[in-house]
């Protein structure tokens, strides 16, 4: 291997070390602790596990957690009457809706629901908006999670990216556009690529940077690579070895280590620094709500 792996048990690690001080600090100031509240609906086992590691490690840097599960027979209506609630309980600083939601549900009206004071996904329009226009930053609102992390993690090997390639695969609201949109501020010259990208291996080539969120075990190949690149890679797929499951990413790590410069693995890349982003999230959204 002649890749550089980037570590995102340490580099979480380190984030909620730093959390854990500034927790203590906003309750010595201010008299109480941060509270997130994360709504679980349906059984899907996935979202159960990611629930209970948010739950745990919220506890952990000193923050209250609350757990609502609902029923996957649970309405629409159930669903948003919960989230304005919520809304306007001022004990609760953070409010994340688990995804995907179960069949029935319209995810993209619920979100629109949750207050983007306290929209630690920053899913809403809004926070959407804010970042795209560029007026990011703890006073001005809140940015998605996972590509947070994908940049501390990318920040980790290079403090200055400016004037570099970025390439993400993969336009989703929840990783692809606000991850182009970070990069931008960070003075890349950014591409988003997506299922009818032609040639998506000559465009990967090009990239200093190449971002994989696309859900497809492997996809991204060692001749996709540049020469000392660095690769991060969101994809979280579940493959059968034999007669095990086994978690893989959307890049081929044992080929694509020989050929980049850095490169995260699955898991131990993203999938922590996604859960210390959002502890930093509710922290945000904590002091957010002192203005008010
Ligand atoms: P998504 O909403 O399904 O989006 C997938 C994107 O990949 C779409 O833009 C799609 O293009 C594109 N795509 C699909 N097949 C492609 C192909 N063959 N070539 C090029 N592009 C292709 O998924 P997501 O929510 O962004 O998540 C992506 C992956 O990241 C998933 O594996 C997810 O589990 C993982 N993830 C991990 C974390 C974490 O914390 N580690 C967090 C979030 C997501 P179109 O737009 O054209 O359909």
């Amino acid at each position: 291997m002649n890749a550089k792996l980037i570590d995102g048990k340490l580099e979480a690690a380190k984030l909620r070390n730093e959390l854990s001080l500034q927790v203590a600090d906003f309750k010595r100031e201010q008299g109480y602790v941060p509270t997130l509240v994360v709504v679980l609906v349906g059984d899907d086992p996935a979202s159960q596990v990611y629930v209970r590691n948010k739950v745990k490690q919220t506890q952990e840097v000193g923050m209250n957690s609350l757990e609502h599960r609902l029923p996957a027979s649970i309405s629409q209506a159930e669903l948003v009457g919960l989230v304005r609630k919520l809304n306007a309980d001022k004990n609760v600083h953070g409010i994340l809706v688990q995804l995907p939601l179960p069949k029935g549900l319209d995810s993209d009206a619920v979100i629109r629901e949750i207050s983007p004071d306290k929209d630690v996904d920053g899913l809403t329009e809004l926070n959407a908006g804010r970042l795209s226009t560029g007026a990011f930053g703890a006073d001005h609102g809140l940015v998605a999670c996972t590509p947070l992390g994908s940049l501390k993690l990318i920040h980790s090997v290079k403090p200055d990216i400016s004037g570099l390639e970025a390439v993400v695969i993969g336009r989703s609201n929840l990783f692809g556009k606000p991850m182009a949109q970070l990069l931008l501020q960070q003075n890349c010259t950014v591409t988003v690529a997506h299922s009818r990208t032609s040639n998506l291996a000559n465009v990967c080539r090009r990239a200093d940077i190449l971002i994989a969120a696309v859900g497809r075990a492997e996809l991204v190949k060692a001749d996709w690579v540049k020469s000392g690149a660095i690769v991060i890679d969101v994809g979280i797929n579940r493959v059968m070895i034999g007669e095990k499951a086994k978690l893989v990413g959307d890049v081929d790590f044992k080929g694509v280590s020989e050929v980049a410069g850095a490169l995260s693995p699955v898991p131990g890349g993203v999938g922590p620094m996604t859960i210390a982003f959002l502890l930093r999230n509710t922290l945000e959204a904590a002091r957010l709500g002192l203005n008010q």
